[in-house]
């Protein structure tokens, strides 16, 4: 289990999502810690700039994880209801024989 990596700038961000590795944690004082997938729509520019620059982490930050475990046990965040990661646990091929 890796440990979780603050995200510093949205170069490293976009690094990370073209590596489709993982998944992303966007913790928030008020919402809680929310997993998301690397690549889901729920990551963008404007949402980074906005909590990190703009912001200054002050209501929460983003951290990239290795999986669903970590992002639980350290963050206990919560799986996001719009991308579902847990499905990209489950591969089509899982189902073929
Ligand atoms: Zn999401």
């Amino acid at each position: 289990m890796a440990d979780p990596k603050e995200i510093q700038n949205f170069d490293e961000l976009r690094k990370l999502r073209l590596a489709d590795e993982g998944y992303f944690v966007i913790t928030d004082t008020v919402r809680g810690a929310i997993i998301h997938k690397v690549n889901s729509k729920c990551i963008t520019a404007d949402k980074f700039n906005l909590k990190v620059s703009i912001n200054g982490r002050k209501q929460g930050s983003y951290f990239w994880v290795d999986s669903i475990p970590t992002a639980a046990r350290k963050f206990g965040a919560k799986r996001c209801k719009v991308c579902k990661p847990e499905f990209t646990l489950v591969f089509p091929s899982t189902f073929e024989t």
